[in-house]
Formats: C-alpha cells, structure tokens, sequence
C-alpha cells in the first residue's frame, strides 16, 4: 500500500514565512579561514584537544554540544569556562555553512538553502511521515552533480565540488537547531550521488550514526548505481538502506534517461546488486520515477518485475516532478498520470508480488525537485568538467 498523507507540521505563522524566491538574497558570505569543529569524529576531537594540551573529557563535553545539543556557537557551551570558550572560538568555527533562505510548502516541508563559506549553494528538505510520527532530512553531498540524468534538475548543473563530511553533518546539526524537531531518519538523496562523494559521505555516515545518535537502520543513502562503489559499501558493516535509482526497466531506456548506465549497465549493475545484498542481509529499495510515455507503460512494469523479481527489494514509484521551466536546460518531461502509476503498481505487486510505495509529492509549491532552487543560484557560476 502507499504510504498515507504526510501531516503538514508548518504551524501557519509558518507558512506565512513563505519567502518567494524573487525575494531572496543571498547573505553576505561568512569566511572566518578557521578550521571547523563538525565533521570531526569523537576521537579526532579528542586527538585534537590532547595535542593542544586539553584534557580528554573536554573534548567530550565539546563533542556532545557540537552533536547532541547542536549549539551554534561556543558561548552556548555552558559548562566551559568563559576563558576556554574564547581560546576555542579564537581557534576554531563550529561549521562553515549559514542559512541563506528557508521555504516552507503548504504540505508542510521545509527547505534550507545553505550557503558554502565559498559562495557556493545547496539545499537540504526537512519532511514530516505522520505515519511514523517522526521527521526525515534529506541531505546534500556535492555541489551540483556529474551524472546528469536527463530529469534531474542539478544534473543540468554538472559538478562542481564534493562537500566535505563537515559540510554534510552540518545540515543536519544546523537544520536540527533551526527547527526545533528530533530528526531521527536521514536521507541521502539532495544534491549529488553520495557514492561519488565516497569518503565524506561515509565518514558522515558514521558522524551522524555514533554522535549525532541517528540509528544507521534509519538512514537511506541513494545511488545511481556506481558498481565499484556498491562493492566497497558492502564491506562497510553498516546496515542502512540502500536506495537504488533504477527509474527504467532495460538498458535502452535507462541509458537514454541516466547516461551513467553507459558505464554500468544492467548487466553489471543487477549483479552488484545481488552482492550487496548477499553481503549485507539487508533489503533494497528500488526508486522508479514515472515519465509520461517514457517508462510507464504495462510492459516495462513487466520488464521491471522480471528484472528485479530475483532481489530482496521493495519499489518506490515516484511521480515525476517537473522541473521549472524557467531553470536553464529545463527538460520537457511530464508526470505520468494517476491512472498509468496505478495499473504499473498493480502488475508489480499481482504479477511480481513486489512490495510498492507511490511517493507523495512534497513541495511542488516550493522547487522541492531536487536541486532546483539551488539551480536558480548557480546558474551563472562556472561549472567543472565532468
Ligand atoms: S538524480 Fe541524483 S544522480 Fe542523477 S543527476 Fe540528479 S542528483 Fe545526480
């Protein structure tokens, strides 16, 4: 069954904070050079602070307000004396990212622009699952993106840095701050393939797992199938969920949508696939985005069932979500209807017996598909070479 309707938990004092993007300014960039304390394990931070000649349970108290409490200056680091306070923030930052604008949707989704301490932008969406009662972030992890699926709004930005781990933990520390909410669920699916990013997304991985106290079943990292690194996850004893972004069910049509299946097509995407699973025990998620006459159509959820009916995995259509036809090299892609989503569901679980989600749209009124208000800022900034 899919999921039931989020509840929207914007209070309307909230949602009159509604910010149009037109008003929107960027605030002015905030670059101290200082190193930044977030990011840092527990044991960095002690390593840290016996090298300056700290004893360890500073480092502790230090990591436990940076984490847990997520202060956003050492003046709030209460049981600090005033003098260590200063020697700390003389030293140091707590994180490099600021606020550059918040939206809440009338669904009740929030979403943060952050600004990088190099002007750079990303985003990150606060949601609310009223059937589970608890919040859900879905984070960033690179600015912009290589892979460049043809529906994807920040694939039409190329890449143009990974984020560092800090710079990943930081959203969740600040947007905790910011709202007031237990955020207890974490995905990575904003800006980036987190697997491209490899290194920064696994030691952020286990920042939020060990400090900030996210359980690692709670967090969901997406890909869009970089094989290699499946591999390599594997081994990393960690059990979240993988969501992988299949979105079509034959190399044809995924290599027209996702150039990446060029590089890794099904033939050696699937088995990967079955790796992990064998290697982890864990269940997949398969994400599937409905395209108007694209891939939505009863033979391809055939194709689709037959494909995956092997792995241990459940299906998450998601009704595509245009992008906005104002962002550069927008595509003229269209939501499937109410109707096509409906039958392909059916074939997958009666003929498959898959388990299927329809993903709600969150959003829509706010730029909510990935990467588009980030888009709006970035469009005139240079962008690497992929
Ligand atoms: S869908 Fe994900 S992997 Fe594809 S371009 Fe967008 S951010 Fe990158």
């Amino acid at each position: 069954m899919p999921p039931t309707l989020l509840s929207p938990p914007a209070t309307s004092e909230e949602i009159a904070d509604y910010t149009p993007m037109t008003q929107v300014t960027l605030p002015p960039l905030k670059n101290s050079g200082l190193a930044p304390l977030i990011g840092k394990t527990q044991a960095e931070l002690v390593d840290l602070f016996i090298e300056m000649g700290h004893p360890r349970f500073r480092a502790e108290q230090v990591h436990h307000w940076l984490y847990v409490k997520c202060v956003q200056s050492f003046d709030e680091m209460l049981n600090l004396s005033k003098g260590f306070r200063q020697h700390l923030a003389e030293r140091f930052q707590i994180g490099t990212l600021q606020i550059a604008s918040k939206q809440i949707s009338e669904d009740g989704t929030v979403k943060y622009l952050f600004q990088c301490a190099d002007g750079n932008v990303i985003e990150s969406v606060l949601m609310y699952f009223e059937e589970r009662g608890s919040y859900a972030l879905c984070v960033s992890t690179q600015v912009g993106c290589a892979i460049n699926c043809s529906f994807c709004a920040t694939g039409k930005m190329g890449l143009k840095r990974h984020l560092s781990a800090s710079e990943i933990v930081e959203q969740y520390v600040q947007v905790q701050a910011d709202s007031g909410k237990e955020i207890r669920n974490v995905v990575y699916m904003g800006q980036g393939e987190p697997l491209h990013n490899y290194e920064n997304t696994v030691k952020s991985l286990r920042i939020l797992n060990e400090s900030c106290e996210v359980g690692m079943r709670r967090i969901t990292v997406s890909t869009s199938g970089l094989v290699d690194h499946i591999d390599k996850l594997a081994e990393e004893e960690m059990p979240l969920t993988l969501a992988l972004s299949l979105h079509a069910p034959n190399n044809e049509i995924r290599s027209r949508i996702m150039p990446i299946n060029k590089r890794w097509p099904l033939e050696t995407l699937i088995p990967s696939l079955e790796r992990y699973l064998a290697s982890t025990n864990r269940r997949l998620t398969m994400e599937y985005i409905m395209i108007d006459g694209i891939n939505d159509q009863p033979e391809h959820a055939h194709q689709l069932g037959q494909l995956i009916q092997h792995l241990k995995c459940n299906i998450n259509l998601i009704p595509y979500n245009p992008i906005a036809k104002d962002l550069p090299r927008a595509v003229d892609y269209k939501r499937s209807s109410n109707q096509a989503i409906r039958t392909f569901m059916m074939i997958l679980l009666d003929r498959y017996h898959k388990k299927v989600t329809v993903r709600l749209e969150r959003g829509v009124d706010i730029d909510a598909a990935c990467g588009q208000l980030a888009n709006r800022f970035q469009a005139d900034k240079e962008v690497l070479p992929v």
